[in-house]
């Protein structure tokens, strides 16, 4: 049930992607989401688990590949198209949306190297694969650093900070050993991992490396994590105990790596902005359609002027929020290196306004609001999660805080 989309630059092709992205987050991913809402996490990622045959569909319907360049057989969608297909994952499910997007982050990050050895041995596989068996993660956080991995303070260059994982180099191999916190999306189930790692522990947190860590040998993962939201996303701890890989499998070295860091930031925070837009919109239709149908005075609650209102202003926060995202999917999808900030503040005014979106949408079904029957219960729970996920909005707000203090009144010519 969307509403009119006052893009009016959408063409055919964009509508016709985002009608597609449509009917996959109702008949797809819901179902399973749901499913996987109401099972133990261990469930969840088991043999017989709604996720196998949710991830089969979508990789045999391309999904996995919305990030990646024709080139190396990805999709190729324009910034728009991207953002209007995350959208309607978020309106199917946040957490599955968040693992599909995981899925590919390796294979992403590997694609901007422009590394021919490793796009062949990695990208490529990534793309053709149809049955999902190839799936990656993003080993960021770790049990003592969550936020200490953005950088918005001088305690980024700090070298009494040590990173729980590190990796020395020995001959033409990285070692690898340490713990990645419970919080990896996707890592009970990820064959690679984009792996955030200290490498010159003299530079701090600053000291840091990404590396593409086939997450077979020499790795193990924690139990599945229980959780109070996106309970449909498996998470875990990936542990390294002397895995090694090839020296070209590190990326990025110290030199670049605050710039990395940004990067994916950029690219990561943009994306919550677009699907937790869908989130929102999924609260607001939701309390839309019982509001018509719940009677109170004698009368659909529709008729209370003071309903209407709140029903209005919902409207109007998942509108602000869209324009906002695509904005920001527009810009930053089109410059490189991506103007963070931005990013930041679309992932973090859209999270916030779905959380609040979704906790209307509860007040508006009432008691129902909070029985596990209506929706509306799940994707409450889903958005609060969305506040910490990608970076707790108030350290990003940090981060972000930082750039413009620093940089303020910014010049296209500093950009392009
Ligand atoms: C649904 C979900 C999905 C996620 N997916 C992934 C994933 O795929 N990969 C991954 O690596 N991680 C993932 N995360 C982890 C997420 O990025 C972290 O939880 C987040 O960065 C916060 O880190 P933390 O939990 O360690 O909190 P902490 O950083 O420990 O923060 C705790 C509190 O301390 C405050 N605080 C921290 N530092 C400072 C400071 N310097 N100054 C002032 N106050 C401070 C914070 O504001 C907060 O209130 C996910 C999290 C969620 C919820």
């Amino acid at each position: 049930m969307d509403y009119l989309d006052i893009s009016l630059q959408l063409s055919e092709d964009d509508i016709a992607i985002k009608n597609a992205a449509h009917e996959f987050a109702e008949e797809i991913m819901r179902p399973a989401a749901k499913a996987l809402d109401e099972m133990s996490a261990e469930d969840g990622v088991a043999k017989k688990s709604p996720l196998w045959p949710f991830l089969k569909k979508s990789y045999e319907l391309g999904y996995h590949r919305i990030l990646l360049p024709e080139a190396y057989g990805g999709l190729s969608l324009s910034p728009l198209q991207l953002n209007l297909v995350l959208e309607e994952w978020g309106w199917g499910s946040m957490g599955l949306g968040v693992l599909l997007g995981v899925a590919a982050f390796p294979f992403f990050a590997i694609a901007l190297t422009g590394d021919d050895e490793l796009i062949e041995k990695y990208v490529i596989p990534f793309c053709e694969c149809t049955d999902g068996s190839i799936r990656g993660c993003w080993c960021g956080t770790e049990p003592e650093h969550g936020s200490d991995i953005l950088y918005f303070d001088d305690f980024f260059k700090n070298p009494k900070i040590k990173g729980n994982v590190q990796a020395r180099l020995k001959g033409d191999s990285w070692i690898i050993n340490g713990q990645k916190s419970a919080w990896v999306s996707g890592g009970t189930i990820a064959t690679h991992g984009l792996t955030f790692l200290q490498v010159d522990p003299s530079k701090g947190m600053a000291g840091g490396g990404v590396c593409v860590v086939p997450l077979d040998k020499g790795v193990s993962r924690g139990k599945p994590l229980e959780k109070i939201g996106q309970r449909d996303l498996n998470q875990s701890e990936v542990f390294f105990d002397d895995t090694k890989i090839p020296a070209n499998h590190m990326i990025t070295e110290p030199d670049y790596y605050p710039e990395m860091v940004d990067l994916i930031l950029g690219a990561a925070n943009a994306a919550m902005s677009a699907l937790a837009t869908g989130v929102a919109r999924a609260a607001f239709e939701e309390a839309l359609v019982y509001a018509r149908e719940r009677v109170q005075g004698g009368v659909p609650i529709t008729k209370h002027t003071s309903v209407r209102q709140r029903l209005f202003d919902m409207f109007a926060k998942v509108e602000a929020c869209r324009a906002l995202s695509r904005a920001v999917f527009n810009f930053n999808f089109n410059v490189s290196p991506p103007v963070t900030e931005y990013s930041i503040a679309a992932k973090t005014r859209c999270t916030q306004t779905c959380f609040e979106v979704t906790h209307e949408a509860i007040q508006i079904l009432g008691g129902n609001g909070l029985a596990r029957e209506y929706l509306v219960e799940k994707i409450f729970r889903d958005a609060r999660a969305s506040l910490v996920e990608d970076g707790l909005n108030e350290m990003l707000a940090a981060a972000g805080g930082l750039t413009i203090t620093e940089t303020y009144p910014r010049k296209s010519s500093d950009i392009y």
